[in-house]
């Protein structure tokens, strides 16, 4: 084991929120390490749109170019490896990584995303990113003019008017769940439950437990979400109901010193976590410049 005295900040994540955290601070020198274990939630998606500039890029592109862009900052440092637990260590963080190392920083942002609990309905992962995915804004209008399909009725009335300018039809899959009260369907529901998912012609094909088959372009699903790293348990952060960390309008959690940003944060004046690239940067960009600022009050 060896411990390596103090980067300033340490950012758990290699996404977009910490690597635009890492540009921030890397930016005024501080002493920045980015601990990156290679699971981004996007991984299984070929092009990521709806972020200006790189619109239809694939998110690998978009790391290695965050990254190529940090390495001209010469007090950051990325390390691919994976941070087992952080837990406070007198005024400052104590991170211990999977290989045995420990690493103290002064301040912590946390940007480890969430990982996605898909319906259990055989073949779904296997198209997860591609030709289905949880984001109208994302993933819709590449499928404009085709036959839609949405899993669950609960959130249907809501996707289906989101995407109505971009269908050229919809079916939607009840699987079990409620329309809720004082929301009035278009839409075809289907109420046979879903047994497979596999690729068809460019599409997709999905079988019911009646035997029957529906043929779409493209899923809208949606996720259970999970944070993907235990530290909001170990540091006893407070949660918001979604699940996600809490944090102000400054990206701060319930313990000063650490930081949140990107898909595993949710600022409570928002319905749910805004989970984009776009919002994930800010954020990422919003928990720098705090983590700077509450280094600046040690001084
Ligand atoms: C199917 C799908 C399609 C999407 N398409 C789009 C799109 O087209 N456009 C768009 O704007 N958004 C899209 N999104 C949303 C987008 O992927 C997320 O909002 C964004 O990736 C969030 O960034 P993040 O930095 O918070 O987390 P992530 O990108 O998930 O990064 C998390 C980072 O934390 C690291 N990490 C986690 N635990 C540890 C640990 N213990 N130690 C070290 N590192 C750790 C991971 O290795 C990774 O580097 C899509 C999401 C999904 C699921």
């Amino acid at each position: 084991m060896t411990t390596t005295q103090h980067p300033d900040i340490a950012i758990i994540g290699g996404g977009p929120a910490g690597l635009q955290a890492a540009l921030t601070a890397g930016r005024v020198r501080r002493q920045v390490t980015v601990f990156d274990d290679g699971t981004y939630r996007n991984a299984t998606v070929s092009h990521m749109h709806n972020v200006l500039t790189h619109d239809g890029t694939p998110p690998a592109d978009f790391r290695a170019a965050a990254r190529r862009e940090l390495a001209a900052y010469d007090t950051v440092t990325v390390r691919e490896e994976r941070v087992a637990t952080v837990e406070r260590d007198g005024d400052a963080f104590r991170l211990t990584l999977a290989g045995g190392d420990v690493v103290t920083a002064y301040a912590v942002v946390l940007a480890t995303g969430v990982r996605d609990e898909l319906p259990p309905v055989p073949g779904l992962r296997e198209v997860w990113g591609d030709l289905a995915a949880q984001c109208p804004l994302c993933h819709g209008f590449e499928f404009t003019g085709q036959r839609i399909g949405v899993v669950g009725a609960a959130a249907a009335g809501h996707l289906t008017g989101l995407l109505g300018p971009v269908a050229g039809e919809f079916v939607v899959f009840e699987e079990g769940q409620q329309v809720p009260e004082g929301v009035t369907l278009t839409a075809p529901v289907v109420a046979a439950r879903m047994t497979a998912v596999e690729r068809h012609g460019s599409g997709l094909r999905v079988t019911l437990d009646d035997g029957s088959t529906e043929d779409v372009a493209v899923l809208f699903v949606g996720p259970t979400l999970h944070q993907s790293a235990p530290f909001a348990e170990q540091l006893g952060l407070e949660l918001n109901p979604s699940g996600a960390v809490r944090v102000d309008e400054f990206g701060r959690t319930s313990l000063p010193g650490v930081l949140a940003a990107g898909d595993m944060a949710h600022l409570a004046a928002f319905p749910m976590p805004m989970a984009s690239v776009v919002m994930a940067s800010a954020a990422g960009q919003l928990a720098a410049s705090s983590a700077i600022a509450g280094l600046l009050q040690r001084a």
